[in-house]
């Protein structure tokens, strides 16, 4: 009985057995190669760092909203100290455009904290922290929302300036540029410009993208708009030769897995930055 299921098992099986057998070995031979690949990015990484501007991206600092977008103060706290002890130092943006004009030297290894919204909580929670370690940041108000609840005051921003932080614009209304027409989306970069500077704050240089989202026609708006940079989403590290107008900003959502985390998404835009993966160069194609 047995030898004769064995039997017909063997000349429909043996196909069979075959082609589930090359498609294992195709996985295995490719998880062999990006385990290589990984291996090798890892060392490089490690033994020839890549060089350049790491952004990060935060949003809210505070204990009560539980969301993605919301780290608690301890959290953000601990993210500081790691970025100290491993001898990163906080630069603003314009810092770095100045530096690419040959108009100031970079530290050794720069880093710029920025803060998208405007939320209130950059304020009262983030601001103390930063100053305790004395770091700089960026804050891109949503102008309109300015002084709503939740949101930063007139009076805040003023404080903060004077306090070392560097604020940008995240347009009028927080609305996709992408989806806008050419007018609209200049509307939305000229009002919010505008709107900061009458109200007596420093000259805006800085956009960053809601949402992240951008398209070839934003930098000849922004450049008209006397922008001189804007921030992405999109993950790596910033160097001289990277588009003003696409830099890379790394997002820090709460993490799940504590500061190793943090550690994990600092080395993936390493690692990018040493594959050239979308790292931004050049201007857009039109
Ligand atoms: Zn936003």
């Amino acid at each position: 009985m047995g030898k004769i299921y064995v039997a017909g098992y063997g000349r429909s099986g043996y196909g069979e057995h075959r082609g589930y057998g090359w498609i294992l070995y195709v996985v295995f031979v490719l998880l062999f190669l990006l385990a290589l690949l990984g291996g090798a990015v890892a060392a490089v990484v490690e033994m020839y760092p890549p060089q350049g501007v790491l952004i990060l991206e935060y949003h809210k600092v505070n204990d009560r909203t539980k969301d993605e977008y919301s780290l608690t103060p301890a959290e953000f706290a601990a993210q500081m100290d790691v970025l100290k002890a491993d001898g990163y130092t906080a630069i603003s943006v314009l810092d770095f455009l100045r530096a690419k004009k040959g108009k100031q030297e970079l530290p050794k290894k720069p880093v710029v904290v920025t803060f998208d919204d405007g939320y209130s909580d950059n304020y009262t929670e983030a601001l103390p922290i930063l100053e305790q370690r004395g770091m700089k940041a960026t804050v891109f108000m949503v102008t309109n929302n300015v002084g709503l609840p939740g949101y930063l005051t007139w009076d805040q921003l003023h404080d903060m300036e004077k306090r070392g932080i560097e604020l940008g614009s995240h347009t009028a209304n927080h609305l996709p540029l992408t989806n806008m027409t050419v007018a609209e989306a200049r509307d939305e970069a000229r009002k919010s410009k505008l709107m900061m500077e009458w109200k007596g704050l420093k000259t805006v240089f800085v956009l960053s993208y809601p949402n992240g989202k951008y398209d070839k026609f934003l930098p000849d708006i922004l450049k008209e708009e006397e922008y001189l940079a804007a921030v992405t989403g999109d993950a790596g590290l910033n160097t001289f030769q990277t588009d003003p107008y696409r830099l890379l900003r790394t997002n820090i959502p709460p993490s799940h897995f504590g500061i190793r985390e943090f550690r994990l998404r600092i080395w993936k835009a390493k690692a990018m930055a040493v594959l050239g993966l979308w790292q931004n160069t050049g201007t857009m194609e039109k």
